[in-house]
């Protein structure tokens, strides 16, 4: 086997990204997909409505309460959470297949869900939160999304404090305040995380090799 063959052979990062709602989680994590062919999505159910715009089984899989309860009875999330006022789960099954094909996977979840997959998984976790550069632009980043009602904006802002105060659960912080920069900054977290040596399972054969002069 070639260097790049046995390189290639490796188990995926879970990558947990939380942030309160408006500080650009979405732009990051979009380009994060599209400059990376080997990193993947995970798409939460939620009991919450679709925004325009928002597709099911591509943004969430909007689901209602009652088929959210018969997904937690039959074990199908990995974690799941009541945000706000709705629920939301990770889906199990997607995540194991990506891992296990080595594709990095992506979440979106809260401080609740990084807690629960920091009990279940905490080897392949990787998480960072994203913080915005003040309070005053996380709303005016909130009220140009013009979603979400007055109500739910004033709600959204109020939570965030909640949402920052877990800021020092995560392994790393990045402020948001330039996206090219935060942009860089997660790229460069998300290389050396997988340069790890103990995530780096090829090294062992190929340092063998090359000792044997291969
Ligand atoms: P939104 O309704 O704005 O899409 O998301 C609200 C919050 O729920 C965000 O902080 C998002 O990270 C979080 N969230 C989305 N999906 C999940 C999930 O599957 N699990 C958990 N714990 N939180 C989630």
């Amino acid at each position: 086997m070639n260097f790049e063959d046995m390189k290639s052979q490796r188990r995926g990062l879970m990558i947990v990204l939380s942030s309160p709602s408006g500080a650009g989680k979405t732009t990051l994590t979009r380009r994060l997909l599209s400059e990376n062919s080997d990193m993947a999505m995970s798409v939460s159910a939620t009991t919450r409505k679709p925004r325009p715009g928002e597709k099911d089984g591509a943004d969430y899989f909007f689901v209602d309460k009652a088929k959210f309860s018969v997904m937690i009875d039959e074990g199908e999330f990995l974690e799941h959470a009541k945000v706000f006022d709705n629920y939301y789960g990770t889906p199990r099954g997607p995540v194991e297949d990506s891992l296990v094909s080595g594709k990095d996977v992506l979440f979106d979840i809260d401080w609740q869900g990084a807690q629960q997959l920091t009990q279940a998984s905490s080897d392949d976790l990787v998480k960072i939160f994203i913080l915005p550069p003040g309070m005053q632009e996380l709303e005016k980043r909130l009220r140009s999304r013009a979603q979400d009602s007055d109500d739910v904006i004033a709600k959204r802002m109020s939570k965030s404090e909640a949402e920052i105060s877990h800021w020092a659960e995560y392994d790393y912080v990045i402020v948001n305040d330039d996206v090219d920069m935060a942009m860089a900054e997660l790229s460069a977290i998300i290389i050396a995380e997988r340069l790890k040596r103990k995530r780096q399972l090829w090294l062992g054969p190929f340092v063998k090799t090359l000792v044997q002069g291969g």
